[in-house]
């Protein structure tokens, strides 16, 4: 049984984080909690490893849709094909948007990490994410928007939604080789049971 302390987390800062000079910003974040980053990659990616990255199912697209129906009436504009089909543009869009400059690709490790970083990330849309959150804090991009303009929301960040979703995606940008194992000293203070060799 591995040891709740080893869960990783995958995260990409997207082209706009890049864009906007917030990698030390983002980065900042999550390490501050003590989490540990065990592997890094910068780079333009190709376009069908995001395709397999992105693998939505039609429960997604339907939602996604809908709610980009709902927007365009909103906002006056015609609507034109099924919800589903709006749904299958997010992606077509995002993957577009993902491959139109560097993005910095990171595993990070360690007690609850994909929900740590979930949290710290905020909710998918900035303009309505937490204060306090990196998409919150740092950019106001909203689902209004994007379906005026006919784009993926450009909210600086990906990251995995659960650990069974790391799990599928780390392999498809990580081999095991180019992810380190190491100990950080910090770890002893978050982790150890017996907190021996403090004190002098
Ligand atoms: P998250 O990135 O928070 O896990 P999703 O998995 O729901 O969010 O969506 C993946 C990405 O697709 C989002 O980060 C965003 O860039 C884009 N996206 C999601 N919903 C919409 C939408 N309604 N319109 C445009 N782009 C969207």
């Amino acid at each position: 049984m591995p040891h709740p302390k080893d869960e990783r987390t995958f995260v990409i800062i997207k082209p706009d984080g890049v864009q906007r000079a917030l990698v030390g910003e983002i980065i900042k974040r999550y390490e501050r909690t003590g989490l540990k980053l065990v592997g890094v990659k910068f780079g333009v990616a190709e376009e069908k490893k995001f395709w397999d990255h992105y693998n939505k199912d039609d429960a997604w697209f339907l939602k996604k849709g809908t709610k980009i129906a709902e927007d365009k009436k909103a906002a006056g504009l015609p609507v034109e094909k099924e919800p589903i089909e709006y749904g299958k543009d997010i992606i077509r869009q995002l993957v577009k948007f993902m491959t139109s400059g560097p993005v910095l690709m990171m595993v990070w490790e360690g007690n609850q990490a994909a929900a740590v970083v979930r949290k710290i990330t905020g909710d998918t849309e900035p303009a309505t994410s937490d204060v306090g959150t990196i998409r919150g804090d740092l950019t106001v991009d909203s689902y209004g928007i994007a379906a005026v303009d006919d784009r993926a929301v450009r909210n600086l960040i990906h990251c995995s939604e659960n650990v069974d979703e790391a799990k599928r995606e780390i392999p498809i940008w990580f081999t095991d080789k180019e992810m380190t194992e190491y100990r950080l000293v910090g770890e002893q203070i978050l982790y150890d049971v017996n907190l021996d060799g403090i004190l002098e």
